[in-house]
């Protein structure tokens, strides 16, 4: 038989998962990877003994492919992607590819944000539970290389869009959709509804035996939905509808979430007990939960989980607080959206350091919180005129900065007991610094500088 040839574009988590799992399924396997493969990731290629180059595509031994697994990084309309289509050869994502070689029950979680935030609270209550359970997605091992050296029972997966265009026979057992605001739209010709269909792509190949979770306060989910006849079985959550049937809300005094499975109550949750706070996260914790209650997971554990859960860093990060004042890291707000529910959860005053990479942002939908909350911004970012265009005229003092330890000094200087600094950029870090988690860390230890 001749064997398949898959070649992997891109050698981060996701391209090397592939492509272990694609040699030990007997494929013969190539690797390309247009910049510098790092060091972790070229002796697991090595101790598989895959072929794969660096800082180059070799046309001959690429356009030869079967079948390509392309890493989410890389946008459709590079060359080399415009070559591949033109000779048709086919193009999925690792997602798609591990799926083919899995029986587990796979719980995909998509959305502009929260994904990490809720996979994890879903991980960790399905692991208490006792189940055999993998999480894939922006932390730990890819799901390609855990289907090719561990599979699992189960899989908690987060799936973003970029990944949910490259998939196609792929079916997802319980699919959650958080939200959908407006996020790497360079990557959708400007179009938003282009974003929104990729989204849904989520619910392709599902029928009623699936399932369908989803935040039923996003105007845009509902929208999309009343426009499509989905015939998966749905669950919503909701902090503002008074009646669901199947799904959470909140009670009449907003503090407790009722969970309902067919117009009858299942389990409550002080939202005060919750261990991640803010309004977002209710929503988060509201998704996880149903997700395990359709699992059949004994409620006192998962009221258990919801309590004691510790969230990853960066994401309303609590530092410490410097003579009376509060710091918050909230690095991985890298969207508007994010940074609007990071404000809206601040419950003082705030120092608000913004800025960084702007993907065309639309600042407006912050104006009423910057109003009664921001006494004063700190930009820090290569280019800081859309936060002055949008903000320079109704907070009383917004400053450039050029570092980390510069910014979190003139932000403690303005501050005064009470106040919260919080740095909730709304934009993407790669100006000053690596990635997100680089530029958490460095506020985290300016901070202790103070
Ligand atoms: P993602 O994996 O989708 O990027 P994360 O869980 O890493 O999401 O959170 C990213 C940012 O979005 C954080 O700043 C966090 O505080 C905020 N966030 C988390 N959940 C939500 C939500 N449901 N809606 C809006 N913002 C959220």
């Amino acid at each position: 038989m001749v064997q398949k040839r898959i070649v992997i574009l891109g050698s981060g988590e996701s391209g090397t998962g592939a492509a272990v799992l694609a040699a030990l399924q007997n494929f013969d396997v190539f690797v390309s990877d247009k910049s510098s493969i790092e060091e972790k990731y070229k002796n697991t290629l090595k101790e598989y003994n895959i072929q794969y180059e660096e800082n180059q595509h070799s046309l001959e031994l690429i356009l030869n492919a079967d079948e390509i697994i392309k890493s989410p990084g890389i946008p459709d309309t590079v060359p080399i992607i415009n070559k591949l289509k033109e000779l048709n050869i086919p193009i999925i994502s690792e997602i798609e590819f591990a799926a083919r070689y899995t029986q587990a029950v796979k719980i995909c979680i998509t959305g502009s944000n929260g994904k990490t935030t809720t996979a994890m609270l879903t991980y960790h209550i399905l692991q208490k539970a006792g189940l055999n359970v993998g999480l894939a997605g922006n932390v730990g091992k890819s799901f390609a290389y855990q289907v090719a050296t561990r599979d699992y029972d189960y899989y908690v997966i987060e799936i973003s869009s970029f990944q949910l265009d490259n998939m196609y026979q792929f079916k997802s057992e319980l699919s959650i959709l958080l939200n959908i605001t407006p996020d790497h739209l360079d990557r959708y010709d400007y179009k938003f509804q282009n974003y929104v269909d990729s989204k849904f792509r989520i619910l392709q190949n599902t029928s009623n035996k699936e399932t369908f979770i989803y935040c039923s306060d996003d105007e845009t989910i509902i929208k999309e939905i009343n426009k499509r006849n989905i015939t998966t079985t749905q669950f919503e959550f909701s902090q503002t509808k008074k009646n669901i049937e199947n799904g959470a809300h909140l009670n009449n005094t907003e503090n407790e979430i009722n969970f309902i499975f067919n117009n009858k109550q299942q389990m409550t949750m002080q939202i005060e007990d919750l261990a991640i706070k803010g309004k977002h996260n209710v929503y988060n914790s509201m998704a996880a939960g149903i997700i395990a209650q359709c699992l059949n997971i004994r409620k006192s554990i998962i009221r258990e989980s919801l309590i004691d859960f510790r969230n990853v860093a960066h994401r309303l990060e609590s530092v410490i607080s410097v003579h009376g004042i509060k710091f918050i890291n909230d690095s991985k707000a890298t969207n508007v959206n994010s940074a609007w529910y990071a404000l809206e959860t601040v419950n003082s005053q705030i120092i608000w350091i913004a800025g960084g990479v702007d993907k065309g942002n639309d600042y407006s939908i912050l104006t009423d919180l910057i109003k009664t909350k921001v006494k004063a911004i700190v930009c820090l970012g290569k280019d800081n005129t859309a936060l002055h265009k949008a903000f320079g005229d109704i907070v009383p003092e917004i400053i450039d900065t050029n570092s980390m330890l510069e910014a979190v000094k003139t932000a403690y200087y303005l501050g005064k007991k009470d106040d919260t600094v919080l740095l909730s950029p709304a934009c993407a870090s790669f100006d000053l610094f690596d990635n997100y988690e680089d530029r958490g860390n460095q506020f985290k230890l300016a901070v202790r500088t103070l």
